[in-house]
């Protein structure tokens, strides 16, 4: 029988099979996928072949893992070579940023949308707490707009707190399965219960809460939507970011779609867009057709990318 799978828990997964019926299951001994050998290899979005191990205890056994369509890798921030599988079968990636309390930062942002697009899954920002944004932040998030919407990606102004940009997100996410991410205290858990009442997960009060600790305790977690087509979310509680893997300082640029339209046009086919002479990309910013912004943001990813690792 088949299965999804919508919560991990290290040990025991909790799955939902293809008949509707929510059950807790296992794997048995070490499962190699992908050529990593991991005790811990299914994640939250996985399809899943059972059997039924105990219908009293309502307990089964995972016998395979299906095909994935992707999946989303976290390193370990301990050990750098160890990858930690996020969710798998994604559609979309969804960031929660916010302009105020806190704020989010731009280079948080335009890493997310670097990782999305080296996953090839299509990324959406919503910037939430509208409500407390004043002029200065009003006028950011317009040209943030108008600065994404020309690069392909769009965003979302929300206010969870006066109902503001839910349903456009909620239509969004419709018949899709969304990986939601974002820093601690941005509003995805607000988001959620308010078009999920019944949930009520536990939204976290950003004044007295450290965040420290609580990455270790929570996991990632898949919702069905109460929308008429469907739909699933995929919650990463403590997540700060689903992490750049293997991303070359070569091929950095590519994953900015703008820089990649032009990057042929470079007069060096290596250029890493910096001061080599004939830079289809720096004439880009001169000339107004490459944000300043997301130039920086390339340049501080590229200086963090350790080159000796590849
Ligand atoms: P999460 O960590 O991303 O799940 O964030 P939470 O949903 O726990 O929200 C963190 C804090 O921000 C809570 O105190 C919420 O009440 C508050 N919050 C969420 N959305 C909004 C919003 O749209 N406006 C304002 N002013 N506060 C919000
Ligand atoms: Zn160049």
């Amino acid at each position: 029988m088949k299965a999804i799978v919508y919560r991990s828990t290290g040990s025991w997964y909790n799955i939902r099979t293809e008949t509707g019926k929510t059950m807790s299951a296992r794997i048995k001994g070490v499962f190699k996928i992908d050529n990593i050998t991991s005790t811990n290899p299914i994640a939250v979005g996985d399809e899943v072949m059972i059997e039924i191990e105990s219908e009293s205890a309502n307990t089964a056994i995972i016998t395979e893992i299906c095909p994935r369509r992707n999946y989303i890798n976290r390193q370990s921030p301990s050990h750098k070579k160890q990858h930690h599988i996020v969710a798998a079968n994604i559609d979309q990636s969804v960031l929660f940023a916010t302009l105020r309390d806190p704020k989010t930062s731009q280079g948080f942002i335009d890493r997310f949308l670097v990782t999305s697009e080296a996953y090839h899954v299509p990324a959406i920002v919503v910037f939430n707490k509208a409500d407390l944004y004043k002029n200065k932040e009003q006028e950011k998030f317009a040209m943030l707009k108008e600065m994404y919407a020309a690069i392909g990606y769009r965003t979302i102004l929300m206010s969870v707190k006066n109902n503001e940009g839910i349903d456009e997100l909620k239509t969004a996410l419709e018949n899709k399965i969304t990986l939601m991410s974002g820093h601690s205290g941005v509003g995805k858990s607000s988001f959620i219960n308010s078009i999920f009442p019944e949930l009520q997960l536990k939204t976290q009060d950003v004044s007295g809460w450290s965040g420290k600790g609580m990455h270790t305790t929570t996991f990632a977690e898949m919702f069905d939507l109460p929308t008429a087509n469907g739909g699933r979310v995929i919650d990463t509680p403590g997540m700060r970011e689903f992490g750049l893997v293997d991303i070359s300082r070569q091929e950095l640029s590519h994953y900015f779609p703008e820089m990649a339209r032009v990057l042929n046009d470079c007069q060096f086919n290596n250029c890493l867009h910096i001061n080599e002479p004939g830079c289809a990309i720096k004439d880009g910013v001169v000339n107004g057709t490459i944000h300043e912004e997301r130039y920086v943001s390339y340049y501080n990813i590229l200086e963090s990318i350790d080159e000796k690792s590849y």
